[in-house]
């Protein structure tokens, strides 16, 4: 999910590129049950949205990296770090970037941002260091980082399924202006999927019914198809998913969801304008909130 902003010829020969690295909401999300090799099988509906990191790399000696947000690992634990030293490694050349990151997407939010700046990662060095891989090239390294990582390579909406790395592009037309409210405080993946109780199972019938009414491209069929069965694990250990779903259903949402495995909700608005009104109804101390739009289409655009 990146949105390509600037490849510019820099003083004594560096090259420099500015990534806009966009977060990720789940229109639905199935936990179908868990598999042999400890991962849950899963169906969803990622949606890009315009929410994003700001990513900046720019040819260097060495390898190094930046970080805005002085609570994040900059070092081997950033996915940065990781994407950027795996592609070196599989390039097989003594490569350097210098790499800033500006965070803006809250972390361990659901909303997929440090997958998305690994994906930009590998995206923007390949361009960088002219490795001209092709994008599934980049996705076969991709999903070594991460299940949602080669989702943000492709285009803005997709149905996934497998672990979440079989991914297949639904038809772009059809943009929403959703809500987004986080709690301020993470929440773990690995915490929220180790709660999954053993011999839980369900059907994709609600991620196949999200599909059905993206086709109507309707703001309100979207918002009646909503779905996260992780909501049920993940209510009753934080109160404020329910508190933060009512208030936006309050202030006008359509409907609204947790995404991903939390803690952010998000509610589908009836335009761009009615979003940003809902956002100033659902302010609140403590919360976070954002009006944004779903981005569908290539992901990749030169600015
Ligand atoms: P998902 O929706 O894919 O589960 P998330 O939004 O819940 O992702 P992230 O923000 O991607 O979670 O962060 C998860 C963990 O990854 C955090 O504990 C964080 O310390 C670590 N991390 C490593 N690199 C990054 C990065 N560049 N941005 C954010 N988190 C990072």
């Amino acid at each position: 999910m990146l949105g390509f902003r600037a490849l510019s010829k820099r003083p004594r020969g560096t090259r420099r590129l500015v990534l806009r690295t966009l977060a990720k909401v789940n229109l639905a999300l199935e936990v179908l049950g868990k598999r042999d090799d400890g991962y849950h099988e899963i169906a969803t509906v990622m949606q890009g949205v315009d929410l994003s990191d700001r990513l900046t790399l720019e040819t260097a000696d060495a390898l190094s990296l930046h970080v805005s947000d002085p609570a994040l690992p900059a070092g081997d634990d950033n996915l940065i770090v990781r994407a950027a030293a795996m592609l070196r490694e599989a390039a097989g050349a003594p490569l350097g970037a210098r790499i800033a990151l500006e965070k803006r997407i809250p972390v361990a939010a659901g909303l997929g941002g440090g997958s998305s700046d690994a994906a930009a990662t590998l995206w923007g060095l390949n361009r960088l260091w002219g490795l001209r891989w092709s994008r599934a090239r980049l996705a076969a390294l991709a999903v070594r980082l991460g299940m949602d990582v080669p989702f943000f390579l492709g285009p803005g909406r997709a149905l996934a399924t497998g672990r979440g790395e079989r991914l297949k592009p639904l038809p772009g037309a059809g943009g929403y202006a959703l809500v987004l409210v986080n709690p301020n405080f993470p929440l773990s993946t690995r915490e929220v999927y180790g709660r999954v109780p053993a011999g839980w199972t369900a059907e994709a019938r609600g991620t196949r019914r999200m599909v059905e009414a993206l086709r109507t491209r309707s703001a309100r069929a979207v918002a009646g198809a909503l779905t996260n069965n992780l909501e049920a694990i993940v209510e009753p250990m934080v109160p404020a998913i329910r508190q933060m779903k009512s208030a936006l259903l309050a202030a006008g949402a359509l409907g609204a969801v947790m995404s991903g495995s939390g803690p952010t909700v998000f509610g589908v608005a009836r335009s761009y304008d009615h979003a940003r009104q809902i956002r100033r109804r659902v302010n609140r101390a403590g919360w976070s909130c954002w009006a944004v739009r779903t981005v569908s289409g290539a992901v990749i655009r030169a600015l």
